[in-house]
């Protein structure tokens, strides 16, 4: 099986002998170009126009009405939940089937996770389960919702659309309503994905993004967070950007903020990514429709975009029927230099979140064993 299976993706990235990576970005003259600007501006820093151009950008394709650029996703979701008012002591939502940045924000604030199990076929947090958590440990008071047992506010949700495909997030967002909860998206993974045709990370009070280098789009390192709420979109602006009050020449700041800055030049960068945006997608979904085609073919567990949703396939991904199967297949690709990879290690398994507040996790512990990421660079040159 991983035999054919290696010889199906060398034939589909036409490398019969180079090694494949897991996602490479497609980059090169629109990048060198716009990089070349923003050098000839002598604005490559923390101050130039390509940075809110690349906000402009991405709220126009997202359809949200703000956007803050930030130097990473991480930095991002940080603000952003410092922004959606959460504080130390706080318990805050998420998936333990996540990449570590979802939960080291949540520490940063000084807030606790707390895992809720993920549904089958999003990959991602799952309604049923957030709701048999929150009625069993919850409490609703008249400014929020509390955990009776230990005065402690329960103070946002944080799911994330895991590998691109769009989580079951009306649903979520019902909940969170009816609860007096903070929906803040991690939609690192997701840019390009929609469900219901709104685009994921603009559902909630607030959505992140990340262009890292291996995302769908990437500005070396960056990140970018999308709101409707204009005060919190000044806010998310002012805090991450060292909180400095406006001044011709004097340095003054207001708060302890952050200089989670993206640099002119990493914008600059990103203006080009997000002009190639819509071929890279049309190209990702037609290897996605390759490997659908080939898995069904050879009675292999493709993991499709759910019913009702447009997934970006960010990274592709197969099921396979155990662990040890699965680690077979990981042990046989990689050596061809096919590069596969497992999920995360969920994160109720690493030693700083092992003693974290938890729902039962049947569904995490499952797919956490099971599901293999497989090559799923979009096939194009860079030009
Ligand atoms: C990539 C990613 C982030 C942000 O990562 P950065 O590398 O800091 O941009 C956050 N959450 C998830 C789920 C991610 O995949």
């Amino acid at each position: 099986m991983s035999e054919a299976f290696i010889r199906f993706v060398r034939e589909l990235y036409g490398e019969p002998r180079a090694g494949i990576p897991l996602h490479a970005p497609v980059m090169g003259t629109r990048e060198k170009a716009r990089v070349g600007e923003a050098i000839d501006s002598s604005f490559v820093s923390s101050v130039g126009a390509f940075v809110t151009e690349f906000e402009r950008q991405v709220a126009a394709f997202v359809g949200s009405r703000y956007a803050v650029a930030t130097v990473n996703g991480t930095a991002g979701l940080h603000a952003a939940l410092v922004v959606a008012g959460v504080q130390a002591g706080d318990m805050v939502l998420t998936q333990s089937l996540t990449f570590i940045a979802t939960c080291n924000a949540i520490h940063y604030c000084g807030a606790d996770p707390v895992f809720i199990d993920v549904d089958e076929d999003t990959l991602g947090l799952s309604p049923e389960a957030l709701a048999s958590w929150l009625e069993e440990h919850a409490e609703q008071r008249e400014d929020g919702a509390y955990e009776p047992a230990s005065g402690r506010r329960i103070r946002a949700c944080v799911p994330m659309h895991t590998l691109g495909h769009p989580v079951r997030i009306e649903k979520i967002a019902e909940i969170c309503a009816a609860w007096g909860i903070e929906l803040v998206e991690d939609a690192a993974e997701a840019l390009g994905s929609t469900r219901g045709g709104r685009h994921c990370g603009t559902f909630g009070r607030l959505g992140v993004f990340s262009f890292n280098g291996n995302k769908i789009i990437t500005t070396g390192g960056g990140g970018m967070i999308v709101t409707d709420d204009e005060d919190l979109a000044r806010r998310a602006k002012h805090l991450t950007t060292t909180a400095k009050k406006p001044h011709p020449w004097a340095f003054e700041h207001d708060e302890i903020g952050f200089n989670y800055r993206l640099p002119n030049l990493n914008a600059a960068f990103g203006v080009a990514q997000m002009e190639r945006l819509p071929e890279l997608m049309a190209s990702k979904r037609e290897v996605a429709a390759a490997y659908a085609r080939w898995c069904k073919a050879q009675g292999m567990a493709f993991v499709h975009e759910p019913a009702g949703t447009r997934s970006n396939y960010w990274l592709n991904a197969l099921r396979l029927a155990d662990e040890a199967e699965r680690d077979a297949f990981l042990a046989a690709t990689n050596a061809a230099g096919v590069m596969t990879r497992p999920l995360w290690t969920p994160m109720h398994r690493l030693p700083m979140y092992a003693q974290a507040r938890r729902g039962p996790l049947p569904v995490t512990e499952r797919l956490a064993a099971t599901v293999v990421n497989i090559p799923s660079s979009a096939r194009m040159a860079g030009g």
